[in-house]
């Protein structure tokens, strides 16, 4: 029995990458559809958000276009999503990839009720594109989308295993929180989630779980309610 019926995960670009930090690492790739075919057999409805910062972030330069950047950034997060759904489907498990703008065939252009029918009927939706629009980030983008699908909380599956009050590889002693607030986040300026996104979730009251995907079976744990990362609620 799961804790979490509807879920969005959120995965960093980096965290695709494993230890590569650029581009896609099979076996991490793999190890995340493998959690995900075991989910959605088990009943649990998934939609994914897959950031971009494996093949860009921001601006290259300081005199690059802020909004050129970001749509550069956007166009990221389609390659990661289109990879990852394909390694869904060519291991039994049925995906989609729907953005905010239409790419030609490759993607369907997003709707919520296109999107509740898939992850109702054993398929994983992939939300690629972020917002569809610049000086906003792939968090903001999953917060949204939680929000618009009605899910019961947002996984942000990262490159470390949940929330510190500093840089742990900087401070030794760094404390991870067990537990926070979205006000919390906001008001410590803590940098795991942005504001929009944090803002977005406390208004909607949509919990969210930051743990570390390199722990084994952790999106599995997550959606269980095992006690992984840090639980952010209102
Ligand atoms: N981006 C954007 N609007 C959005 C979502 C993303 O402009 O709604 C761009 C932005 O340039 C960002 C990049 O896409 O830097 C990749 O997203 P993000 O940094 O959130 O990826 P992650 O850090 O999670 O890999």
């Amino acid at each position: 029995m799961t804790k979490f019926k509807r879920i969005l995960i959120k995965l960093s670009g980096e965290a695709l990458a494993g230890s590569k930090g650029v581009g896609f690492d099979y076996n991490t790739v793999m190890s995340v559809v493998e959690q995900l075919k075991q989910l959605v057999e088990q009943g649990t409805e998934i939609a994914v958000v897959i950031g971009g910062g494996n093949f860009w972030r921001g601006r290259s330069s300081e005199q690059m276009d802020r909004t050129k950047a970001d749509q550069i950034g956007m166009l990221a997060t389609v390659m990661n999503a289109l990879y990852t759904a394909e390694i869904c489907r060519s291991q039994g498990l049925n995906a989609v990839v729907q953005t905010p703008f239409q790419i030609g065939t490759m993607t369907e252009v997003f709707t919520k009720e296109k999107a509740i029918h898939y992850i109702t009927n054993n398929t994983v939706v992939f939300f690629a594109g972020g917002t569809g629009h610049p000086f906003f980030s792939t968090d903001t983008g999953a917060a949204l989308r939680g929000c618009e699908i009605e899910v019961d909380a947002l996984l942000f599956a990262k490159n470390i295993d949940g929330v510190y009050d500093s840089d742990p590889k900087l401070n030794p002693s760094a404390k991870k929180f067990d537990q926070l607030t979205c006000k919390e986040i906001l008001d410590k300026d803590l940098k795991v989630i942005d504001g929009t996104a944090a803002s977005l979730c406390m208004e909607q009251k949509l919990p969210i779980l930051v743990f570390g995907l390199n722990i084994e079976n952790s999106i599995i744990k997550a959606v269980s309610g095992e006690n992984i990362g840090t639980l952010i609620t209102n």
